[in-house]
């Protein structure tokens, strides 16, 4: 099969190549998809460039993938030979957090792309159960429900943002929809970005820039990280919530003690998602509540999807087709 494998840590050029590999052969309980779409996420330029240490390539990379099931190991149905999936995270079922309902948080917890090969290429091989069934979208839209979507979803259920003043910190692949899930959940939305691009399109969906000098935000959405979640905190008002959720470049930061205490903040870590927060997200776009924003690439452009998304030239998800 074709498939894009990081072969070391560093730039996209030097990182990423387009290789043939060997098809998966399906062990007992696993399933062959064969990659419909798969997304470009801002933790697979941190993946790429080296900051988690359980990586080792060479692996091909990515987590986020639509598909149809084409081949099943012993003790799979058959009968589940051409149903479209979506993928999610894999993990033990029976830990401390999943027994709790964080299969998120789960302590066994393997990431497709990371510790195993992922979706950038024509086939993936899962355990059945980490392929989930559903019906009636495009694979490039659904794909947005695998992680974007969902990482939205999910990060919204910490905070009630009904008729708060929100900034959304970074118009990015997930910031994009935080924007657009915040709106639709009744709030007064900003966004921050420099991007005249992004800024366009928000605006389009009724989404506007955050004035300059506009501050006290009820909430916060920081999808950013070390370069701005100080100012993050600046911007909440007393008593405000700051939630963080991306960290695209994998730095560290300096935070003030006296900032969180002084002004009473609370700080909220948001870590990805469960597979039903992908069905809820599947459902927000069925019923056309959320606009897909997307670009495409070629499979075999990876390293230009890289490169695209690292100068925050690309508008939604960057997605991939085999
Ligand atoms: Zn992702
Ligand atoms: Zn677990």
């Amino acid at each position: 099969m074709k498939a894009v494998q990081l072969v070391k840590f560093g730039e996209p050029a030097e990182a990423l190549k387009f290789v043939d590999l060997p098809d998966p052969v399906p062990g007992p309980g696993d399933v062959v998809v064969k990659i419909e779409a798969a997304g470009v996420c801002g933790r697979d330029l941190v993946v790429r460039k080296g900051a988690f240490p359980h990586v080792k390539p060479p692996i091909v990379p990515g987590h986020e993938g639509v598909g149809r099931i084409v081949d099943v190991g012993p003790g799979v149905e058959k009968d589940t030979i051409g149903e479209r999936v979506f993928l999610s995270g894999i993990y033990d079922g029976t830990c401390e957090y999943c027994k709790r309902g964080l299969e998120n948080l789960c302590k066994n917890a393997e990431l497709l792309g990371e510790s195993r090969n992922g979706t950038y290429a024509e086939y993936v091989l899962v355990p059945a159960k980490f392929a989930h069934p559903f019906h009636g979208l495009d694979p490039r839209v659904a794909v947005v429900a695998t992680c974007p979507l969902s990482t939205a979803v999910y990060a919204l259920r910490h905070v009630d943002v009904e008729g708060k003043k929100v900034l959304v910190v970074g118009a990015g692949g997930t910031g994009i929809y935080i924007a657009q899930l915040a709106k639709i959940r009744g709030a007064e939305v900003y966004v921050s970005t420099r991007s005249p691009d992004k800024a366009r399109v928000l605006k389009e969906l009724g989404i506007n820039t955050a004035p300059e000098g506009e501050k006290d935000f009820d909430i916060v959405v920081d999808t950013v990280g070390s370069p701005t979640l100080e100012r993050s905190l600046k911007l909440a008002k007393r008593s405000g919530s700051v939630l963080v959720i991306g960290n695209v470049t994998g730095e560290k930061t300096l935070l003030s003690p006296a900032l969180v205490i002084l002004r009473q903040l609370k700080i909220i870590g948001s870590m990805a998602f469960r597979p039903w927060d992908i069905y809820e997200a599947l459902d927000i776009l069925k019923r056309g509540l959320v606009k897909p924003l997307y670009t495409e690439y070629k499979l075999q452009d990876a390293v230009r999807a890289h490169e695209d998304m690292e100068r925050g030239a690309v508008i939604g998800r960057a997605i991939l087709v085999p």
